[in-house]
């Protein structure tokens, strides 16, 4: 029986690039770890945030479209992306939040508090406390490592069948399943970060893709032999997941489940650092060998940015 080590990377549609740098990093603090382009689209940006390596469990992309329509958050979608912060840093978050004039509620699921809120283009997000997994490093703004974002503290999955969705992540992806607390069944996968998946009961209206919605959620494998076994796993389930791609910082297959959201299975090497050193990490255009070529041509497209300071690490 294979066992999820839990979540790789979360992507999601936004709108202007900047605005989306500006709060990803100058709001929540996260580091921009990758500047690079749409592998299957290179004339828009994608745009890696997470702590300051980007590991595993911390890393949330961005494809900004400028262009597309406001999207909908609905059924066959990751509803809501959760970021665990250190126990104690409540206060802290609703403050910078409050001055940074960002409303937000609060809910209650399984006993945890949780912060809502949304991003400048209608993503839901989330703050929730949790003791374990890694303190981040980062510090930039007021924001410290007591602070400071670790990575997801897990997803909460729209599906258009909860319970075949939730037959998969116990039986086909290995989570454990931790029960029910009213709308929501929860479920636990092996690692300390990204690890906590809710899955809504409630039937949720119907989807549509674009800006403020997330497109993709990916799931950790440890290696190309983890890939190719998670693989082999997945078709034989009565899954049809591509063929492996090479993502330059990662290697991908990509299958949709029958609740209608597309899974992605990602491997953790190579990494960030494959292409440029950790102290440098995001601060320039990166392109694949393939598209080296057409540098010019895809820069001369592409809305210049700014980056923050905490992009670099400091
Ligand atoms: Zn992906």
């Amino acid at each position: 029986m294979k066992k999820s080590l839990g979540i790789h990377h979360i992507t999601a549609i936004v709108g202007d690039p900047q605005e989306n740098i500006n709060f990803y990093a100058g709001v929540l603090g996260l580091r921009l770890v990758k500047q690079t382009v749409n592998f299957d689209d290179p004339g828009t940006y994608h745009l890696y945030f997470g702590n300051e390596s980007g590991g595993p469990g911390t890393i949330m992309t961005f494809f900004p479209w400028e262009h597309a329509y406001q999207g909908r958050i609905g059924a066959g979608q990751v509803g809501s992306i959760p970021f665990a912060v250190p126990e104690g840093a409540f206060s802290f978050w609703k403050e910078r939040l409050t001055a940074k004039e960002i409303p937000f509620t609060i809910e209650v699921r399984f006993g945890e508090e949780s912060i809502l809120f949304d991003d400048p283009h209608g993503l839901h997000l989330e703050k929730i406390e949790r003791a374990h997994g890694e303190n981040s490093a980062l510090e930039m703004d007021g924001i410290t490592t007591k602070t400071a974002i670790k990575g997801f503290a897990g997803a909460v999955l729209l599906s258009a069948v909860p319970h075949r969705t939730a037959h998969l992540l116990e039986n086909v992806m290995g989570l454990e399943n931790l029960g029910q607390d009213g709308d929501y069944l929860r479920f636990k996968a092996a690692s300390d970060i990204g690890n906590i998946i809710d899955i809504k009961l409630t039937p949720v209206g119907r989807s549509m893709m674009g800006t403020g919605t997330v497109h993709h959620i990916a799931w950790r494998a440890l290696d190309d032999a983890d890939m190719d076994s998670w693989k082999g796993h997945i078709d034989s389930t009565g899954f049809q997941s591509t063929a492996v791609l090479d993502r330059n910082y990662f290697k991908s297959i990509y299958f949709r489940e029958e609740g209608g959201i597309l899974f992605e299975i990602a491997t953790d090497p190579p990494g960030f650092t494959a292409d440029e050193p950790i102290d440098a990490l995001g601060e320039k255009l990166m392109l694949p060998e393939w598209l080296e070529e057409k540098r010019t041509e895809i820069e001369n497209v592409l809305k210049p940015i700014t980056i923050h300071p905490n992009d670099r690490g400091q």
